[in-house]
């Protein structure tokens, strides 16, 4: 057997973890790129001899380099690096990158990610683009064009909901009250889409142009940050089959091969608008872990590497993920509600090795199995009762 590809990871942090596991099992060395010695991904695995992870941003151009020099593949498990750096490195021969860097500079702005998919005629809530520094006067124009309320959304660094600020009306003390909160990031507006679900799917696509996506699941957000994921997505008029043919479609005009998380909203009328798309593993195919024949961390490293691709299809009729959110700087409420998840039937605990809990930080994550929507529903109360910061 030839010697199996050392892949490079841009970033440290849980998804970058959860692909230590598949990478053991297969036999791939891994380098991590990340500050610190022992962030959740450098945890898992011992570094390929004779290197070691390495310790610095992953927005450093002499760290990327390094980097690319000990590994034959780079990829990434955030989206907020260094694109230009990337292609640099890929454009002289230096290393592979996988997505193209030219996918993960496009994702980065999601002002520029929603034009493209527009003009490639994706459908998407209407949108509109506000100026540096913008007036109270820019944003009357916006709310006139797209009614209200409306997302007002940073362009780029968006993680978590945290460069998202809604706005309900048009005094002067909500505008200013909403832009102060994105102080002086690019910024654009999108018009609200009263969705009746929110949904995702994980596409993966291979060098060769295979692509397989996962069944579609429901997600439950609330302040923007996903609680509950559901899987597979039930609904009449084909809702699964559509979201992941609109996924699929989505993913075909991006280049590169590897997973991507493409997040909708399911409207009343049935149509399925596309919200955003991230270039990597995504919190809403966690349950592909316990719940698919194939994870989606796996087929990811297999798509980078040219490996066959793994089935996609659920092993369970009924599965759940529950994030394990801070609610304080106290551990013992994860602590408390990972065991109290141990006494559940079909319940798979995940911490992320965080060694400091905050406000909303995603600390670990619990995937429940069932034989019935019914039984997953029992077990689903059963561990949301001991959630830190009350129900979904
Ligand atoms: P992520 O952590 O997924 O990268 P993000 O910070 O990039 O999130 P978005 O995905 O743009 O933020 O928005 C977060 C959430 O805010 C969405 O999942 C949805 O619940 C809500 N939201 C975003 N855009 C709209 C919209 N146009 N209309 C209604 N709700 C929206
Ligand atoms: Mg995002
Ligand atoms: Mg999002």
């Amino acid at each position: 057997m030839a010697p199996r590809k050392t892949v490079g990871i841009l970033g440290g942090g849980q998804l970058g973890r959860m692909l230590t596991h598949p990478a053991a099992l297969l036999g791939i060395p891994l380098l991590i790129l990340d500050s610190g010695s022992h962030t959740p991904a450098k945890q898992t695995l011992l570094p390929p001899q004779p290197h070691s992870h390495l310790d610095g941003p992953f927005t450093s151009e002499s760290h990327i380099r390094e980097l690319a020099s000990k590994c034959d593949i780079l990829t990434v498990e955030i989206e907020h690096v260094n694109a230009d750096v990337l292609e640099s490195v890929e454009k002289e021969g230096l290393c592979e990158v996988q997505p193209s860097p030219k996918t993960i500079r496009l994702i980065q702005d999601k002002f520029r990610q929603k034009c493209y998919l527009s003009d490639k005629g994706i459908p998407v809530a209407p949108f509109a683009e506000l100026p540096i520094g913008p007036s109270e006067k820019d944003v009357l124009e916006i709310t006139e064009k797209l009614g209200l309320p409306i997302m007002l959304k940073a362009k780029t660094l968006a993680y978590d909901g945290r460069g998202n600020s809604p706005l309900q009306s048009t005094d002067s003390e909500s505008i200013k009250k909403s832009l102060d909160f994105l102080g002086d990031r690019p910024l654009y507006a999108e018009g609200w889409a009263p969705f009746v679900k929110e949904v995702a799917v994980m596409v993966v696509r291979n060098k060769e142009g295979q692509v397989k996506s996962y069944d579609a699941v429901e997600t439950i957000h609330r302040e923007s940050i996903l609680r509950v994921c559901l899987a597979p997505l039930r609904g009449e008029r084909g809702v699964n089959a559509r979201a992941r043919e609109l996924a699929e479609k989505a993913v075909g005009h991006l280049e590169g091969a590897g997973i991507f998380g493409v997040e909708m909203f399911l409207m009343e009328d049935g149509s399925i608008l596309l919200n955003e798309i991230a270039p990597r593993p995504h919190n809403s195919g966690h349950h592909t872990i316990e719940a698919c024949l194939t994870s989606q961390f796996e087929n990811h490293l297999r798509a980078i590497l040219s490996l066959p691709l793994g089935s996609t299809e659920l092993r369970v009729p009924s599965a759940a993920m529950i994030n394990i959110l801070g609610s304080s700087s106290s551990m013992d409420p994860i602590t408390a509600m990972a065991d109290n998840a141990l006494t559940v039937p079909g319940a798979s605990v995940h911490l992320y090795g965080k060694a400091e809990s905050r406000k909303a930080r995603k600390m670990g994550h619990i995937t429940l199995t069932a034989e019935s929507d019914s039984e997953l529903t029992e077990r689903l109360r059963i561990l949301l009762s001991a959630q830190p910061d009350a129900d979904p």
